[in-house]
């Protein structure tokens, strides 16, 4: 059934927010409610790392917790570093 499942999915959103804030240190997701947006934390509560609630391009909101590229102007939303693994040669 299609539609209980829309059903439960807008009650999530409603329960949850209907947007997203993502840190960028280890991925943890704050899920808010615009009129919340201002009263969001600017650090992680898991890793006190930096948490992103917009697009650094085009100021976009994310509505979804797994976006990795801004669906307003397709910028990446998050640093390449958490994907792989992106050592610095050490200067020897
Ligand atoms: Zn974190
Ligand atoms: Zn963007």
């Amino acid at each position: 059934m299609g539609k209980a499942s829309d059903w439960l999915r807008e009650e999530r959103r409603k329960t949850l927010g209907d947007w997203v804030a993502i840190c960028l240190g280890c991925g943890f997701v704050q899920r808010y409610f615009e009129s919340w947006e201002a009263e969001l934390p600017s650090v992680c509560p898991q890793c006190a790392g930096k948490m992103r609630a917009r697009c650094p391009e085009c100021d976009a909101r994310f509505s979804s917790a797994f976006a990795v590229d801004c669906e307003g102007c397709g910028g990446p939303l998050r640093p390449a570093e958490l994907f792989g693994v992106r050592v610095r040669k050490p200067g020897n």
